[in-house]
C-alpha cells in the first residue's frame, strides 16, 4: 500500500475514533443520571445483553478480500436508542462493541474504530429521533403512536446508513477501490437484512415497554429472519467458493480481479497476477490418495493466504492451479511477493510427522505492462508458469521477447471472434456405435475452422486458447446450436441420433448454462435426451458443488452427461460415484494399445468392470482397428467410436453410414454388469 493512502488510513481511523469519543462526551452533557437506562431498566439490561449476543455472533461472510459481516445486535441497539437517553444508550452500546472486538482478539485501534463507528452512527439516529420530537416517547406517559413509530424507523435507518458509510470509506481507503464499487457491493450484501432489521426494532421496543411476555415471540421472528439471512449468504458464499480450500473461485477470482483491474486503470497504479501450479501434484493424489492430496491443497490454500494483504485477491481456480491478484504493487515488490511465496510452498509439509516435500511454479504477468485485462494477465501468467515449469525455476515472470505463443494467441482470439460473425466454424460429426449390435447410436460433434487464410483448422489449433477466455462459452453455444438443428434435422428424415458436445469447464460454472440449453433445443424442437455434453474430468475438481448444480440442472432437461478423456486427469472411480455423471469415455491413449500393451489392457478392463458397477456407461474412443473392437466387446464395453468405424464427417456422410449399418434404439438403462477386477482396486485412481 503507498504511504499515501496508509496515513490518509489512519486519519480517517483516528478522526472516527475522536468523533465517537466527542459524541459521547457531548451525550452525557445535562443528562440525568438517575434517568440514565430509561424508565424500564429491566427492558434495557435484556436489550442490551441480545445486543452483545448479536454482537458476538454474527454470519462471517468471507469475500475472499475481507470479512462482511452480519449482525443481528442492530434491532437491540436501535431499541436502545429507543428506551433510554442517549448517554446511557450509546456508552453501553461503545463499551459492548469494544468489549467484544478485543475478546475476538481484534488489535485495539479496530476495536476502537468499530466501537466509535457504531457510537456515531447511533448518535446520528438519535439526533433524528431528538429533531422529530420522538426522544423520550417511550418513557413518558403516552404509548408510541403512529408519528413516533415513522420517526424512529426513519432514525433506524438513518443510524444503519451512517454505518454503511462509514465503513464503505474505511474499505476503499484500505483496499484502494474505488467508492461507489465499494459501496454498491456493501449495499448488495446487507440492504434486505439491515431494512428487516430497522423494521423490526420499533416494533419490538414498543412490545418490551408495554407487555415484557411478548418479547420472546418477536425474538422468534428476529431470529427467524436471521436465519434466512444466513442461508442465503451461505447459498451465495457456496456459489462464489471452491468447497475444499475456502478460497474464492474462478468466477469470484475474475470480477474481483476486474474491479481491482478498472480502479488500477482509474488511478494509473500497476497491478500483478501469480498464477501458481503444484509441481507432481498428479503423483501425490495417485500415490498417496486423495485425502492427501485435499490436504496438500489445503495447506497450499493457507500458504498463500499468509502472504495476502487488504488489497489482494487469492483464489483456487481448478485442481491444483491457485491464482494471486497482487493489487498496487510495483514490479519489484511484485517479484519479492512471488518468491516469498515461491520459498513458503516449497516448505515441507508433516502429515502424522511423514515428510512431504511440495513445491510450486509460479508465473507472474504485470498490469498493465503485460496485459489490461484479467484474460490477458491471466494467458501470459500461465505461459509464465510453464516456462518456470519446464525449466524448474520456481518463478518466471512473463517476458514478450521469450513467449513465441503471446502475440499469435492475442491475435488468434480476436480472429477467433471475427470468425464466429463470419460463420467460419462448422461441425464435422464422427459415429458411435454399439458394440453388441453394430448399429450407429450417436455421433459426437467436433468443430472445425475453415480459416480464410490458414485452410481448414483443426480444434487443437483455438480450443486451448479460447478455453482461458470467455470467448469458449459463446463457441460453446455456437457449437450447441450447430448439434443440435443438426439431430433435429437428422429426425426429421426418420434418423434418430444422439448428438454429444464437448463442453468447456467454464460452461459447468455458469449458473445459466442449463437454461441455455433449454433454450437451444427448444428452438430446435429436439428432446434433450437426445443431447450429451462431454466434460473432461479435472472439469469437476475445479468447483464441484457449482459443477454438480449445472450438471443437475442439466439432467432435469433429459440431457446426459459423459466424461470425456477419462483416465488422464487425477479423479478416481469411487469419485465419480458422487457426480450425476451417465456415462465416461476412455482415453484413447489406453484404448490405442491395449491389444499389444498389457498394463493399457489392464486400465481399459478395469475402468469398464468398475464403471458397470457404478452404473455408468463406458465408451471407448479412439477405436483403430478390428482387434480393438473385439477386444472391447469381450471385455463389455458399451459403446465405441474411432477411424475403424468412421472419421468425423459432414452430416450426409453420417447419414449414409447409418443407413448403412442401422441406429440403435436409445435407451440408457442397459447398463453392461460384469465384475472380475480385483476389489482392491476400487480405491486405487487410475493411473496414467
Ligand atoms: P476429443 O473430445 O477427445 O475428440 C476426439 C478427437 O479424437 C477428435 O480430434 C477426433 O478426430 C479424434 N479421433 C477420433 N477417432 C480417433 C481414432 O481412432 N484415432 C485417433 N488417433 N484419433 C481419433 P479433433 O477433432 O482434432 O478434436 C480434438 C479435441 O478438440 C477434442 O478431443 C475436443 O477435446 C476438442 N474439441 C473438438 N470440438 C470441440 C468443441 O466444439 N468444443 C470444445 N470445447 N472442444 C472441442
Ligand atoms: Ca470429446
Ligand atoms: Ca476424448
Amino acid at each position: 500500500m503507498s504511504s499515501k493512502r496508509n496515513l490518509a488510513l489512519r486519519m480517517y481511523v483516528a478522526a472516527v475514533v475522536a468523533a465517537g469519543a466527542v459524541a459521547l462526551v457531548l451525550a452525557w452533557i445535562g443528562t440525568d443520571l438517575r434517568n440514565i437506562l430509561g424508565p424500564k431498566p429491566l427492558v434495557f439490561v435484556v436489550f442490551l445483553i441480545l445486543s452483545a449476543v448479536g454482537e458476538a455472533r454474527p454470519i462471517k461472510w468471507l469475500t475472499g478480500r475481507d470479512d462482511v459481516e452480519i449482525t443481528a445486535s442492530w434491532t437491540f441497539s436501535l431499541g436502545l436508542l429507543y428506551i433510554a437517553p442517549a448517554a446511557g444508550s450509546l456508552s453501553a452500546v461503545a463499551a459492548v462493541s469494544l468489549f467484544i472486538e478485543l475478546l475476538h482478539r481484534k488489535p485495539f485501534h479496530r476495536a476502537a474504530f468499530n466501537s466509535a463507528q457504531i457510537t456515531l452512527s447511533l448518535a446520528v439516529g438519535s439526533l433524528l429521533l431528538r429533531l422529530g420530537g420522538a426522544n423520550g416517547y417511550l418513557w413518558s406517559h403516552r404509548s408510541p403512536g403512529l408519528r413516533w413509530l415513522l420517526v424512529a424507523t426513519a432514525a433506524g435507518l438513518l443510524a444503519v446508513l451512517t454505518n454503511g458509510l462509514l465503513t464503505a470509506i474505511v474499505l476503499a481507503l484500505s483496499q484502494q477501490l474505488p467508492f461507489r464499487v465499494v459501496v454498491r457491493s456493501t449495499l448488495q450484501a446487507n440492504v434486505v437484512m439491515d431494512m428487516l432489521l430497522i423494521g423490526l426494532a420499533p416494533v419490538l421496543t414498543g412490545v418490551a415497554v408495554n407487555s415484557f411476555v411478548l418479547v420472546p415471540l418477536l425474538l422468534v421472528v428476529v431470529f427467524g429472519v436471521f436465519q434466512s439471512a444466513k442461508i442465503g449468504l451461505i447459498h451465495r458464499y457456496e456459489a462464489t467458493h471452491d468447497t475444499l480450500t475456502g478460497l474464492p473461485n474462478r468466477r469470484l477470482f475474475f470480477e474481483q480481479a476486474s474491479l481491482t483491474l478498472n480502479a488500477a486503470r482509474d488511478n494509473g497504479r500497476s497491478a500483478a497476477v501469480l498464477l501458481i501450479d503444484l509441481d507432481d501434484f498428479k503423483e501425490i493424489n495417485d500415490q498417496l490418495g486423495h485425502a492427501t492430496g485435499d490436504i496438500t491443497l489445503r495447506e497450499v490454500a493457507a500458504r498463500l493466504l499468509r502472504h495476502r494483504r487488504a488489497t489482494d485477491v487469492v483464489a483456487r481456480l481448478g485442481g491444483d492451479e491457485f491464482a494471486v491478484l497482487l493489487g498496487g504493487v510495483d514490479s519489484e515488490s511484485a517479484e519479492g511477493v512471488a518468491w516469498s511465496l515461491v520459498h513458503d510452498l516449497n516448505q515441507v509439509l508433516e502429515l502424522d510427522g511423514v515428510p512431504l516435500a511440495i513445491s510450486g511454479s509460479v508465473g507472474l504477468a504485470r498490469f498493465p505492462d503485460h496485459g489490461d485485462d484479467i484474460d490477458t494477465l491471466l494467458a501470459h501468467a500461465d505461459a509464465a508458469m510453464y516456462r518456470a515449469k519446464s525449466e524448474r525455476a520456481g518463478l518466471e515472470v512473463y517476458d514478450v521477447g521469450r513467449d513465441r505463443q503471446g502475440p499469435r494467441r492475442l491475435g488468434l482470439l480476436s480472429e477467433l471472434r471475427d470468425a464466429m460473425a463470419n460463420h467460419e466454424l462448422f461441425l464435422q460429426y464422427q459415429p458411435q456405435i454399439d458394440i453388441r449390435s453394430g448399429e450407429l447410436c450417436g455421433v459426437e460433434s467436433l468443430v472445425r475452422w475453415q480459416h480464410p487464410t490458414r485452410g481448414l483448422l483443426l480444434p487443437d489449433h483455438f480450443i486451448p486458447t479460447a478455453e482461458h477466455t470467455e470467448l469458449i462459452e459463446e463457441l460453446t453455444e455456437r457449437v450447441l446450436k450447430l448439434a443440435v438443428a443438426q439431430a433435429s434435422a437428422w429426425r426429421a428424415d426418420g434418423l434418430d441420433l444422439r448428438v454429444a458436445v464437448n463442453a468447456s469447464a467454464r460452461n459447468f460454472l455458469q449458473v445459466r448454462f442449463p437454461e441455455v440449453v433449454r433454450g437451444i433445443l427448444e428452438e430446435a424442437g429436439l428432446p434433450g435426451d437426445r443431447l450429451e455434453l462431454e466434460i473432461t474430468e479435472n472439469t469437476v475438481t475445479n468447483d464441484p458443488a457449482r459443477t454438480i448444480a449445472v450438471m443437475e440442472g442439466l439432467h432435469k432437461l433429459g440431457v446426459s452427461i459423459s466424461i470425456d478423456d477419462f483416465g488422464t486427469g487425477y479423479s478416481s472411480l469411487a469419485h465419480l460415484r458422487s457426480l450425476p455423471v451417465d456415462r465416461i469415455k476412455i482415453d484413447r491413449s489406453f484404448v490405442r494399445d491395449m491389444v499389444t500393451n498389457r498394463d493399457d489392457l489392464v486400465i481399459v478392463r478395469c475402468i469398464i468392470d468398475l464403471a458397470a458397477n457404478l452404473d455408468l456407461i463406458s465408451v471407448a474412443e479412439g477405436v483403430e482397428d478390428i482387434a480393438t473392437l473385439e477386444l472391447l466387446q469381450t471385455l463389455g464395453c458399451r459403446y465405441a467410436q474411432g477411424y475403424h468405424i468412421g472419421r468425423p464427417g459432414s452430416a450426409d456422410q453420417v447419414a449414409s453410414l447409418a443407413r448403412l449399418r442401422g441406429v440403435a434404439s436409445l435407451d440408457n438403462s442397459d447398463a453392461v454388469s460384469s465384475f472380475d477386477c480385483e476389489p482392491e482396486s476400487l480405491s486405487v485412481s487410475v493411473p496414467r
